[in-house]
């Protein structure tokens, strides 16, 4: 089997769509408090893209907005989803919740980001690598 050379998504409403090319950089899960809390989940799985290859096919509902000083998260306005985050931290990548994507990507998560505050109600992956 052949890795994919693309794939893409949508929101729960579809007024936003959006691709990428492939291979991405990275796939991990976030065990961070801000992603937890806006993304009401555990833990968010999160891939990180290079932005060249990132297109949005359709962003009617889409919004961006500062979630700390350095950093903002792009979300749908119409249904809520949120998607997308990119940060000073990480120029030219833009990192799209994995849950979004309509088709399978290149690899499998990774690792744990912000592991030492991860919920005790969640099951986690001990065996990926923590970062
Ligand atoms: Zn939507
Ligand atoms: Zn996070």
């Amino acid at each position: 089997m052949t890795a994919p050379s693309s794939a893409g998504g949508t929101c729960f409403c579809g007024e936003i769509r959006f691709s990428t090319e492939l291979p991405s950089k990275w796939c991990a899960h976030c065990h961070c408090s801000m992603c937890r809390k806006i993304h009401g989940a555990g833990y968010v799985t999160w891939v990180g893209v290079e932005d060249d290859g990132f297109r949005l096919d359709r962003d009617r509902g889409l919004k961006w907005y500062r979630s700390s000083a350095d950093s903002e998260r792009g979300f749908c306005t119409e249904c809520g989803t949120t998607l997308f985050f990119r940060s000073q931290r990480w120029p030219g990548e833009v990192h799209i919740a994995l849950a979004a994507f309509d088709q399978p990507i290149d690899r499998r998560p990774q690792a744990n980001a912000y592991y030492d505050t991860h919920v005790d109600w969640m099951p986690v992956d001990e065996t990926l690598n923590r970062v």
